[in-house]
């Protein structure tokens, strides 16, 4: 043993030297004497003794007070006080102080050996004690941090892996070594067949665990599973019970996902084994969560994969074309038509459309940056034609999808052309007509009816030239004939077109509101088509709108556009015929019967406007009107 460090803290030195001289001898004791507290204070901060003396008197104070606080702060620091006046009731106080021993300054050496050694000898007891418990308490933190370290590793096995067998055997493995349970298992039942079946486990035998199938109702786990509570089962001989193997300890904990109970996790003992606590439900709890957490998890990922499978093979096998790309222009998805028809090869995922599109139009589409759908038409160098419609999504980027509409454009090419000559060659034989039916009254007398039945000819042979007029205009137009274009100022074009109808207007009363700034910017066009087109627009809102209903024509520049209105407070067209009145021959429901009209002459004012790189659209609410919007792009020419 170490020599013992004694400190003696004394206002006498006689006491002092007594001790060192006489007492504790050197080597057998290392012995320091200083005569004030404070002095000791810092020595014994400095270097802890294993024993201190202390007299009642102190140099700077009083030695019992000394003692008593020193005791507070160190009460395994053995002191013992020395006293001139040595009583046993003073030594009974001082012990009361938390003196360990006291001695009458003159005792005799032998005594206070005695003394001494049985103070060291406490001390030691109690440093035994104290070096044991604080192994024990360290041992029970060392587990615990263990525990926490494996659940810890679990839950970083159910974050990181996406494969439910690997995260299932770890949630068992530390089932089984956290418990220290001799096997674990995991447990799910099958729906379809109200029976268990192990998914995982920790050994059992691998035959065991591939044909281990346990009915639901009529076992330990299925109690587990009905009552969603945890099962403890302990008892001290090995039984069978409604567990399909023999077992002297078991703890099923279920497994829940919202409430519902799919499966349990199991440890037991089959030799014997300790019983299990309740610590070890706990844990086996938090397990139970984490293979709950990582069987949902894979669920919903199996069923998001499955959709997103099934997802992709539509647009793959769709037979329209498909192409996303998104904002910073790195291709999303290219369907296998879409691949086929513009030669798109190789890795396509994330490049960069420009280097994999060749086709300018198409190309182009994903260089701009929209944000309204759109339809546009785009030409392959085969000859083929595809209607691609263009929307953006704000998350994703722009998609494109596109339909093969080159048999559709072949039919109305086919058709237009029999349309215009069979338009053309009744031309002749109706002029003829017309002549003919003036000449009948001049050759001689015609009656009142045969005056009205001529009349009626007239009309219907004019209807009729209109009609084929109107066929062979549009006919012309989409065949872009009249590519002939000039500056023109849109005002005069617009005033033209109003005075054309002047008469009509003032025989149905009805009141024209006109604002036609003089400084209208000039537009490049075809000025007897422009002025067709606002004839038709103007005509239709003079033959729609009531007598004495109010028309206004008014027109503005804004941004390099010309844009013109045209308003009435007529009948109104209902909505579910406004995508349609722009096609040829299409007349809206709540036109009666009896008024004139084939349903061409919006077709041929579309057919101007998009000749013209403008736009138009309609805006109209049945029984309060109608208004058509025109939007044309101004010259950049100066006119002359
Ligand atoms: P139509 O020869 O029938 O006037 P259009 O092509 O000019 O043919 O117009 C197509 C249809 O649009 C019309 O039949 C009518 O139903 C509707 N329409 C056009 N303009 C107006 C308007 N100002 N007010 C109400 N309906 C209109």
């Amino acid at each position: 043993m170490a020599v013992p460090n004694v400190l003696i803290v004394a206002a006498e030195e006689s006491i002092g030297r007594r001790f060192e001289s006489e007492v504790l001898l050197p080597p057998v004791f290392d012995v320091t004497f200083v005569a004030s507290g404070k002095v000791a204070v810092d020595l014994i901060k400095s270097n802890l003794p294993d024993l201190v003396f202390i007299s009642t008197r102190l140099m700077d104070g009083d030695g019992i007070v000394f003692g008593q606080r020193l005791a507070e702060r160190l009460p395994a620091l053995p002191l013992i006080l020395v006293t001139a006046e040595w009583s046993e009731a003073a030594c009974i106080e001082a012990q009361r102080q938390g003196f360990w021993d006291c001695l009458p300054a003159d005792m005799p050496v032998s005594q206070v050996e005695a003394s001494v050694s049985r103070c060291l000898e406490r001390r030691q007891r109690l440093r035994s004690w104290a070096v044991n418990e604080a192994s024990q308490k360290s041992r029970g933190l060392k587990k615990r941090i263990q525990t926490l370290d494996a659940l810890h590793k679990v839950g970083q096995t159910v974050n990181s892996s996406l494969d439910l067998d690997t995260i299932l055997s770890a949630v068992v493995d530390a089932a089984v070594e956290m418990t220290g349970a001799e096997e674990g298992s995991l447990l799910l039942l099958d729906n379809a067949t109200g029976e268990l079946y192990m998914r995982a486990a920790r050994n059992f035998q691998e035959d065991f665990v591939r044909t281990f199938r346990l009915p639901v109702h009529d076992s330990l786990a299925g109690q587990a599973i009905r009552t969603g509570q945890v099962i403890t089962f302990d008892q001290a001989a090995p039984k069978k019970i409604k567990t399909s193997y023999l077992v002297h300890t078991l703890v099923y904990v279920p497994l829940q996902i919202q409430h519902r109970t799919i499966g349990v996790l199991g440890i037991d003992n089959r030799q014997g084994g300790h019983p299990f606590q309740a610590e070890h439900i706990s844990l086996m709890s938090t397990l139970a969560d984490y293979a709950a957490i990582a069987i949902e998890n894979a669920h919903a990922y199996a069923s998001l994969d499955l959709e997103r499978k099934k997802l992709e093979l539509i647009l793959t096998k769709v037979e329209d074309c498909v192409i996303v790309v998104e904002h910073d222009g790195r291709l999303i998805i290219a369907n296998q038509a879409a691949q086929k028809a513009f030669g798109l090869q190789g890795n396509l995922a994330a490049q960069p459309v420009v280097d994999l599109i060749r086709h300018q139009d198409l190309l182009d589409i994903f260089q701009q940056t929209i944000t309204t759908p759109y339809r546009s038409e785009i030409q392959l160098d085969d000859g083929r034609v595809f209607n691609a419609q263009v929307t953006p999504i704000p998350e994703i980027g722009t998609v494109v999808t596109m339909q093969d509409i080159t048999h559709l454009k072949e039919l109305d090419r086919i058709k237009s052309e029999f349309v215009s000559t069979v338009s053309h060659d009744l031309r002749s034989p109706l002029t003829a007509i017309l002549g003919y039916v003036e000449l009948i009254s001049r050759v001689g007398p015609v009656n009142e009816q045969q005056k009205e039945f001529i009349a009626r000819v007239q009309v219907s042979v004019h209807n009729i030239t209109s009609l084929i007029n109107d066929l062979l205009d549009l006919g012309r137009i989409e065949a872009g004939f009249d590519a002939r274009k000039e500056l023109i100022p849109f005002g005069v074009i617009v005033n033209s077109a109003l005075e054309g109808l002047a008469l009509r207007i003032s025989e149905k009363s009805q009141q024209l509101t006109v604002n036609i700034p003089p400084d209208l910017p000039t537009v490049m066009g075809n000025p007897v088509r422009l002025r067709q087109m606002v004839a038709n627009l103007v005509g239709n809102a003079v033959k729609y709108t009531p007598p004495n209903g109010r028309i206004a024509v008014l027109a503005h520049c804004e941004a390099g556009q010309i844009i013109l209105q045209i308003t009435d407070n007529g009948p109104g067209i209902p909505a579910s015929d406004q995508p349609y009145i722009f096609e040829k021959f299409y007349r809206a429901s709540n036109v009666p019967n009896e008024t004139p009209g084939s349903g061409l002459g919006l077709a041929i004012v579309k057919s101007i406007i998009d000749n013209h790189g403008g736009r138009i659209w309609v805006e109209s609410s049945e029984g309060y009107g109608t208004t058509f919007t025109v939007v044309l792009p101004v010259s950049l020419e100066k006119s002359h």
